[in-house]
């Protein structure tokens, strides 16, 4: 494998994440990388279909996002992470995957071949939309789930 310098690792805090992020840490050793781990939060108010007017000062996505960076942080804490920076975007992850690894211009992105999307595609969702997005390379690691 080329000798990637910054690697953009896809976090989506699913209990199958844990062993993407045990390949990642891998190889960010191997070839002694930086590594930044982002989570999107998706964007909620385009999901809301409802007739009830949503309340305008309704922050919900800006909560979980601190939650999220919190979550992040004790990632990055309890597997002694090193040379590892984080970041918390709101959006599509599919999206906000490619064009995070754009402006850090991190040259691998890894995820999980699957998440919370389940089996129903070959490639889960924001792994198929990456690969297809993406300007860099993209590692997606198979996780097998029920
Ligand atoms: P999916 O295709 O959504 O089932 O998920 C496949 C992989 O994409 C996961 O294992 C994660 O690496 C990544 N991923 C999914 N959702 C998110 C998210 N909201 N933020 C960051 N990464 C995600």
């Amino acid at each position: 494998m080329a000798n990637y310098q910054h690697i953009l690792v896809a976090v989506d805090f699913s209990k199958e994440f844990e062993a993407v992020l045990a390949k990642a840490v891998e190889q960010q050793k191997l070839m002694s990388a930086r590594m930044t781990l982002v989570h999107v939060v998706e964007y909620t108010g385009a999901m809301y279909t409802g007739e009830i007017p949503l309340p305008e000062d309704l922050d919900l996505d800006q909560r979980l996002a601190k939650q999220a960076e919190t979550k992040l942080q004790a990632m990055i804490h309890d597997h002694n992470l090193k040379n590892t920076s984080l970041l918390v975007e709101i959006g599509t992850p599919k999206r906000e995957i490619v064009r995070v690894a754009e402006e850090q211009s991190a040259d691998l992105i890894i995820l999980g071949s699957h998440g919370r999307h389940g089996l129903q595609l070959l490639l889960g969702s924001t792994a198929n939309g990456v690969l297809h997005l993406a300007k860099c390379d993209v590692l997606a690691i198979r996780v097998e789930s029920e």
